[in-house]
């Protein structure tokens, strides 16, 4: 199933619950604008290349739009217009005064040198540049993109524009980046598991954890959870599984990634196939890779009651019913991984007011705001009898929708 036909059934679904016409669905499902361009690019051996880039913006009626930029093999229009809709959802959630966008570029970033990955992005900001600003559309890291790239990129689009840091989130600290956005994501997975967990019935200390994917999101999510005495008895990345049935000894973990860029080799776990990790014999499983790993081909022999989704579109539709039928709770990534774009706000805060805040001060709004899109989401599943998923739909198309009526539906 296409990426974009998954986040239109789960549309479809909660549209349902409202009762929406067609034409307000259209309206609202339909992507403001698709601007996909060629990315021409020198190699250090003095070849030529040519890649495609994409850049989806979705939906500005509740503000700019907002969402992140994906350097891997697989990105497509199609991948990239459902990452966009998703990122309309997910800031209409979590209340920020955002709209939804998202871009890419399809290339493996593992196969370019510095010097390349460099003008790569230069190239690909040469022909974005007019669409993208502070008050239109402000992209960020995803997969395969890092804060490095995103100086490359205000650098890139302060040549034609002036001075305005606000035109991209994610960057390096000492370059107009917030404290604490690095960790954002992983740590908001964390907030939200512990919440999750309150509201089950299980202590954390009972709470065995596998996490697919150990990138940005997933090593910070182990990092919190950890430090929340949750066991983590396995950790993937694309190399393989490690897995401890006593508890992974994290910060061993981390320290193994950092000094040998993944985690092949480390060899204090039983090493198992990657997909092996998501029928292991666990409670919590934190899908922190990839988009639809979780199908009708393998739901059924999860054994995790909770699902924490920290990677976008993980689950797809079939494997969404097999899951709710026994039983297991989803929390889903528009909610689930809400705590990136959530810190990436505080630093267009910053810096449109010049302002900088302390990591105390970005960590206890980060919870506020999770907390509170958290209970919100779960009195809504409650309240209509939906699962969270569909909870959290309803609650962001209502937004969305409202502000597209007061904005005029022409505007
Ligand atoms: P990343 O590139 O830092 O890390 C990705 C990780 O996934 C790596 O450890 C990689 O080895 C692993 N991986 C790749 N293929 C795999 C496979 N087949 N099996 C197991 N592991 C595999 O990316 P990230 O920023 O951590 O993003 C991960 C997910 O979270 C993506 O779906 C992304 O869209 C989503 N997300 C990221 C952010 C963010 O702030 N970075 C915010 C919201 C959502």
């Amino acid at each position: 199933m296409k990426a974009s036909k998954a986040t239109e059934f789960y549309f479809d679904k909660a549209a349902d619950e409202l009762s929406l016409p067609d034409w307000l669905r259209k309206l609202l499902m339909t992507s403001k604008r698709e601007v996909t361009l060629q990315i021409v690019c020198e190699m250090d051996d003095g070849h030529v290349e040519t890649f495609l880039g994409y850049r989806v913006q979705h939906d500005n009626s509740r503000g700019p739009m907002k969402g992140g930029l994906r350097y891997h093999p697989d990105v497509d229009v199609d991948a990239v217009r459902s990452l966009a809709s998703l990122m309309t959802w997910k800031t209409a959630v979590v209340n920020i005064p955002y709209g939804g966008a998202k871009g890419g570029v399809c290339v493996d970033p593992t196969a370019l040198s510095r010097k390349e990955l460099e003008r790569l992005t230069r190239s690909f900001v040469d022909g974005i540049h007019d669409i993208i600003g502070p008050d239109t559309d402000i992209p960020a890291p995803d997969m395969g993109t890092s804060h490095e790239v995103m100086a490359w990129i205000r650098n890139q689009w302060e040549k034609y524009h002036g001075f305005n840091p606000a035109v991209i989130t994610g960057k390096p600290v000492e370059e107009y980046g917030a404290k604490g956005r690095e960790e954002a994501t992983g740590r908001g997975v964390g907030i939200l598991a512990v919440k999750s967990l309150k509201r089950m019935g299980i202590k954390t200390k009972d709470c065995r954890t596998a996490i697919q994917g150990f990138g940005n999101v997933g090593s910070h999510a182990a990092k919190f959870l950890w430090e929340a005495e949750f066991p983590i008895v396995a950790v993937s990345d694309i190399t393989g599984c490690y897995y401890n049935p006593n508890g992974l000894d994290i910060p061993a973990v981390l320290r193994h990634t950092l000094a040998n860029g993944s985690l092949a080799g480390y060899d204090q776990a039983e090493f198992l196939p990657g997909d092996d990790l998501l029928t292991l014999d666990v409670d919590l499983i934190i899908p922190a890779a990839l988009g639809g790993v979780i199908h009708e081909g393998n739901a059924d022999k999860l054994k995790a009651k909770l699902i924490i989704e920290a990677a976008n579109g993980p689950t797809l539709p079939a494997a969404d019913d097999i899951l709710a039928s026994n039983g297991v709770i989803v929390l889903p990534d528009i909610l689930a991984n809400a705590g990136g774009v959530t810190v990436s706000y505080f630093e267009w805060v910053q810096n449109r007011q010049h302002y900088r805040w302390s990591l105390d001060r970005v960590r206890q709004e980060l919870d506020r705001t999770l907390s509170d899109a958290f209970e919100q989401v779960w009195q809504e599943s409650v309240s209509r009898q939906v699962n969270l998923r569909s909870a959290a739909f309803i609650l962001a198309i209502t937004r969305v929708m409202r502000a597209t009526e007061l904005g005029g539906l022409t505007s």
